[in-house]
This record gives structure tokens, sequence and C-alpha cells, in this order.
């Protein structure tokens, strides 16, 4: 099942608001990370080399097992080891990342934690947003892991519709990614 990504109006004023977008992480936040359906999607449809593109990331067991603890949405992603694969990235940013113009991979080939993204359900079943709000854009863009989309709503549901999207179409994209990384550690 694919289904379509949230898009923020807001999402083309992040980068000069915050000072940089989600797909521009500060030295010590991490991209999104990949299943090996997301990898096939995007090579069958970019005609790349996974080696282009994805960055593996060895954890430790411990590590691992604290990840799918906190985002259940993984849960299975580690059976085969202590691996994380994630985008790679060229001068600070994703290397599908287009300067001034976003994501260069068309919406419904980006990986599943993409088009989820900010959404997040949490290990109590509950759905929210993956950061906290700052209140205050000074702030947001100093404390790092801000999204704009966020920083202007009041609530959940204004995040909801500020992107366009439904629980339902979240819930849909939390059971896709569910199902692509139980497989993912199927292998
Ligand atoms: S951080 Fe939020 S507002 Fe900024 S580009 Fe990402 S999703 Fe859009
Ligand atoms: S794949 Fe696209 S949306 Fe995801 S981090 Fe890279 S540029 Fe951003």
């Amino acid at each position: 099942m694919s289904v379509k990504p949230p898009t923020s109006p807001a999402c083309a004023r992040c980068p000069v608001a915050l000072g940089a977008s989600c797909c521009e992480p500060k030295e010590d936040e991490q991209l999104a990370t990949l299943t090996r359906a997301d990898v096939e999607r995007i090579t069958a449809h970019a005609r790349l080399a996974a080696r282009r593109f994805v960055v593996e990331e060895g954890l430790s067991e411990q590590e691992a097992a604290d990840y799918e603890t906190r985002r259940p949405l993984y849960r299975g992603y580690f059976r085969r080891g202590p691996v994380r694969l994630t985008l790679a990235m060229r001068a600070g940013a994703c290397v599908f990342h287009e300067r001034g113009r976003g994501c260069g991979l068309p919406a419904d080939v980006r990986p599943v934690a993409c088009r989820l993204y900010p959404f997040e359900r949490w290990p109590d079943g509950s759905w929210s947003v993956q950061m906290g709000r700052y209140g205050d854009l000074a702030e947001a863009r100093a404390g790092g892991d801000a999204c704009l989309a966020v920083e202007e709503a009041e609530s959940m549901e204004d995040v909801l519709a500020t992107f366009g999207t439904t629980h339902e179409t979240v819930e849909a994209l939390g059971e896709q990614l569910a199902a692509e990384a139980r497989a993912h550690g199927r292998g």
C-alpha cells in the first residue's frame, strides 16, 4: 500500500525561518531510517545503486533494542542484527535534497519515514508530532530538531490541517512503515 505523504506550505519557508529543513540535519541529528522496501523503491525509480544513497550505521545490541522501544513502528527492524540503514548525505543535506526545491524524489518514492515526518506513534500507541514545540522561532532555530509547521501550530489538529492530512492517512502511513520494518527484520 502506498499512501500520499503530507506536505505543508511551511516546508517552503522552513529553511529560511529555521536555518535548515529536516532534510539538512545538524551534526548530532539523523536522517530517516530506511527499510529494504524503501531502498528497492528508490533504486527502481532513480536507477541508482544502493551504495550511492544508503549508509549503514552499526549500533550496539542495547542501542538497537532502545530504538525499537522508543519507536514502536520499527519493532522487528533489528531482528537480523543491530545495523540501521539511513540516507547518505552530501554537503550537509540528504543526497536527494535539492537546495531551494526540497526533495528530488517523487512523493510516493520517498522513504516512508520521510512521508510520515513529523508525525510519530509513541510507545503508548498515541500519535503526536516528533518534537516538542519551542514556542519561539529563535529558540527553535537554536535548539535543533524543530519543524516550522509544528512551531506555527497550536494543536495536533492544526498540524494535520497544515499538512492537508488526516489521522486516518497518518495511521495508514504508520501501518505501512510498521509492516515494512517487520519485513526488513525478516530479511
Ligand atoms: S521541518 Fe517540518 S516544516 Fe520544515 S521542511 Fe521538514 S516537515 Fe516541513
Ligand atoms: S529522501 Fe527526500 S524527504 Fe527524505 S531526507 Fe532525503 S530529501 Fe528529505
